[in-house]
């Protein structure tokens, strides 16, 4: 019994693409700017649960959530009501003009449930990137500072200043102009690839010795670090690296900011990623992605003392925390608070990580498993070495497309496959998508 209107079941009727996605892809090459990126062009018309139905009547197994954003399940009968309701009712004003409810309740929710026992604030927008951007210009306001420090393999956003943050400059920087300035890249503790033994305080010493050396105190306003690295491919640093950090952070009066938009709102196992960590203390947070449920809108939270230091007027947009957007985000938020969708994220976990780590011990080309609660990933090797072996994830990737697995790439080197699936995946359904992804592998 499903309570979606498909049947949550793998359905392969034609090619993977079908002749109508085919067709649909001819139209957008036509009207669709290259820059726009087309990763599996297999056009979606429906996607209820964990399914996505495509043009040609294929049923695909959704391993990514659309990159993390669908976590409480595609058409949640909560966000569908809520959305209609809403939009029936009010769809804009400008909150800085003439405010209204649902904006208010979004902030009492993540002013609650993110870490940090102290009285917060926060404001709204519409994407990760403006939510990262704007909790730098809210940092460099409360410091009068300008530095930045991000770590390598980051990502943080497409616009001027997040693209200057993120460890890639191919493809996200190149060409698009001069990259933002006063920032530095600092190491990040990576398990899997620092030298053999290195404890968490030690890769969080290394990085200090960065900052203290390369960028020194004088001008720096922040520190930017995902708790788990997404597009990096969820690397978890080692245990004692962010307490480390943010004891460092704490004495040296620098703003520390948990960039969350993809860790962040159950996607873990708990509220947020930085939760996993004790003495991990974040000044400010970035909210996005998973907030509501496909709705674009997104969030800084943290210190009230920090957050309204800027003057009235400094931070906003048209747009950010739309009523549309934010009646989602509240029917998202009061579902996690009421039970279950946390719990659900660690029962995912306790499956991934059985067949993953069972992978591991059988075939040798998957070097690493981790990550924490639905978000979880396998690092391919050449086996027997650490050198990246994207090939093979290549062709598992190709092999799960074609057998209707919708599954992610990720990581510096393309190297990883990332499990991001809807948290209303059933047991059923992981199983038959991780069976295919498997005989993918099986097949190298
Ligand atoms: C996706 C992402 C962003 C950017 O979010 P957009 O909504 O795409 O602008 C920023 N930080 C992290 C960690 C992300 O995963």
């Amino acid at each position: 019994m499903s309570e979606f209107p498909v049947a949550q079941e793998r359905k392969v009727v034609t090619a993977i693409p079908g002749p109508k996605s085919q067709a649909l892809h001819k139209r957008r090459l036509e009207a669709v700017s290259n820059g726009a990126g087309a990763a599996l062009p297999v056009y979606i018309e429906a996607a209820h649960g964990a399914i996505l139905v495509d043009a040609d009547g294929n049923q695909l197994i959704d391993l990514g959530s659309g990159i993390g954003v669908t976590t409480i399940g595609h058409t949640n009968a909560g966000v569908v009501a809520a959305v209609q309701e809403q939009v029936a009712k009010l769809t804009h004003t400008l909150f800085t003009l003439t405010p209204y409810e649902n904006y208010v309740e979004v902030c009492e929710f993540l002013n609650k449930y993110t870490p940090g026992n102290f009285k917060k604030k926060s404001v709204l927008f519409n994407s990760g990137a403006e939510a990262v951007e704007n909790a730098v210009k809210i940092a460099r306001k409360a410091t009068r500072k300008n530095g930045i420090v991000v770590f390598d393999h980051a990502y943080h956003g497409r616009t001027n200043l997040t693209y200057s943050m993120n460890f890639k400059a191919a493809p996200y920087g190149n060409g698009f102009g001069p990259t933002a300035g006063s920032i530095q890249h600092v190491p990040m503790s990576y398990p899997f690839r620092d030298p053999a033994g290195m404890t968490g305080e030690e890769a969080a010493r290394r990085a200090i010795t960065y900052i203290e050396k390369r960028v020194g105190l004088e001008d720096l306003a922040c520190v930017v670090i995902e708790p788990i690295q997404g597009e990096a491919g969820f690397i978890v640093p080692a245990p004692g690296f962010l307490r480390t950090l943010s004891e460092w952070t704490r004495a040296n009066g620098v703003v520390l900011i948990a960039d969350e938009v993809q860790s962040g709102v159950a996607r873990t196992g708990e509220w947020f990623a930085s939760h996993h960590e004790e003495g991990f203390e974040p000044d400010l947070f970035t909210i996005a992605k998973g907030i509501a449920g496909g709705m674009p809108i997104s969030a800084v939270t943290g210190r009230a003392e920090i957050m309204d230091a800027s003057h009235p007027g400094g931070l906003g947009g048209t747009f950010g925390g739309n009523p549309v957007a934010a009646a989602a985000a509240v029917a998202v938020l009061k579902q996690i608070e009421a039970g279950g969708v946390i719990e659900r994220a660690r029962e995912i976990e306790t499956i991934l990580s059985k067949r993953l780590n069972a992978m591991k011990d059988k075939y040798p080309v998957i070097g690493d498993v981790r990550g924490r609660g639905a978000m979880m990933a396998i690092e391919f090797i050449e086996p027997g070495t650490h050198n990246p072996n994207q090939a093979a994830v290549d062709k598992v990737v190709k092999h799960s497309h074609s057998n209707g697995v919708l599954v992610l790439n990720a990581g510096t080197y393309y190297n990883v496959i990332r499990f991001l699936p809807p948290l209303a995946i059933t047991d059923a359904l992981l199983h038959d998508a991780l069976d295919v992804i498997e005989a993918g592998i099986a097949a190298l």
